[in-house]
């Protein structure tokens, strides 16, 4: 797990005593916090370079604690994953995207997919494709619009029963996307054994792509590969226009990134989404 600089606070940093005490405290409120409605999400847009328009929006989990104020999912989710709440607040995670997505059809916003993360321990959970399948026939909601988003450790690991989830989930016609690409350590042809349509090149690799020479190269063979394997390409974390041009003239497919737009709440996601659907 590597540390995070904006959580609200971090455990790694903390001293080792008051780290625990807060990981015991933060962990005996999971399962109220589900019914105090203590969870939300947010939304990050993806942006297709082309036109700019929205072609999907990223669902990102966040806890309004009552005493910690707003909480970031570096700081819960490892943990959430260690205690054993991550199968209970990832149906919970699932029907909210769900519920959202009906919630804009019946205030008649367009609708574009909206992906959700799911961890190494979640693709492991029996009951995640029934998980799925029940969200989405309880909210009346088509499997295009959900794309699941994993990471490359998430796969190496216990690769057998992952790769029956996917199998099965990708046959339900929940397509799949290959989150933080470049920070593991499999390459791109091995991957193909999952059904992935999808790599997200990991924002390290986005930072200094004007000056690294390192990583424009990285990432500009990561879109021919990706590219010749049939799969979109969408670069995470751009913060300005300079990486935004360099990613259009390296052949990018999709953007996502605080330049474009910061997560947001659903009643914000809304607007957007009549706006570009009108014009
Ligand atoms: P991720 O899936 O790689 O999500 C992208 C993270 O980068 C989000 O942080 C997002 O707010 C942030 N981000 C987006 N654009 C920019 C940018 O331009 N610059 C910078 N510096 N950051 C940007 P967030 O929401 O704190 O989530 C952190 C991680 O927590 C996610 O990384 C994901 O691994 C995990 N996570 C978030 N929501 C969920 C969830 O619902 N379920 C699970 N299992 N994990 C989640
Ligand atoms: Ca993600
Ligand atoms: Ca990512
Ligand atoms: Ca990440």
């Amino acid at each position: 797990v590597k540390a995070r600089g904006r959580g609200f606070f971090s455990f790694y940093d903390a001293s080792l005593n008051a780290s625990n005490a807060l990981h015991s405290e933060l962990a005996a409120r999971f399962r109220p916090a589900i019914q105090d409605g203590e969870f939300c999400l947010h939304f990050q847009p993806k942006l297709t370079l082309d036109t700019l328009q929205i072609v999907g929006l990223e669902a990102l989990v966040r806890w309004q604690h009552p005493d910690h104020g707003l909480i970031f999912p570096g700081d819960f989710i490892p943990l959430a994953e260690e205690q054993d709440f991550i199968a209970p607040l990832g149906r919970w995670i699932i029907d909210a995207v769900c519920r959202q997505l009906a919630q804009w059809r019946a205030d008649g916003v367009p609708l574009v997919p909206v992906a959700i993360n799911v961890s190494a321990r979640q693709l492991r959970d029996e009951r995640l494709l029934e998980d799925f399948l029940g969200a989405l026939a309880l909210h009346g909601i088509a499997p295009e619009l959900i794309e699941i988003e994993l990471t490359e450790s998430s796969l190496i690991e216990d690769a057998e029963l992952a790769q029956r989830n996917l199998d099965a989930l990708a046959g339900a016609g929940i397509r799949m996307a290959l989150d933080d690409f470049g920070t593991g350590f499999s390459g791109l042809s091995r991957l193909k054994q999952f059904p992935i349509h999808t790599v997200k090149i990991d924002r390290s690799f986005i930072r200094d792509i004007r000056n690294d020479t390192n990583d424009a190269v990285i990432v500009a063979s990561t879109i021919s590969l990706a590219h010749n394997l049939g799969l979109t390409v969408v670069a995470e974390g751009v913060e300005t226009r300079d990486q935004l041009v360099h990613l259009k003239a390296a052949g990018c497919d999709q953007v996502q990134g605080f330049y474009l737009q910061r997560p947001c709440a659903a009643a914000q996601i809304a607007p957007l989404l009549h706006k570009q659907f009108l014009s």
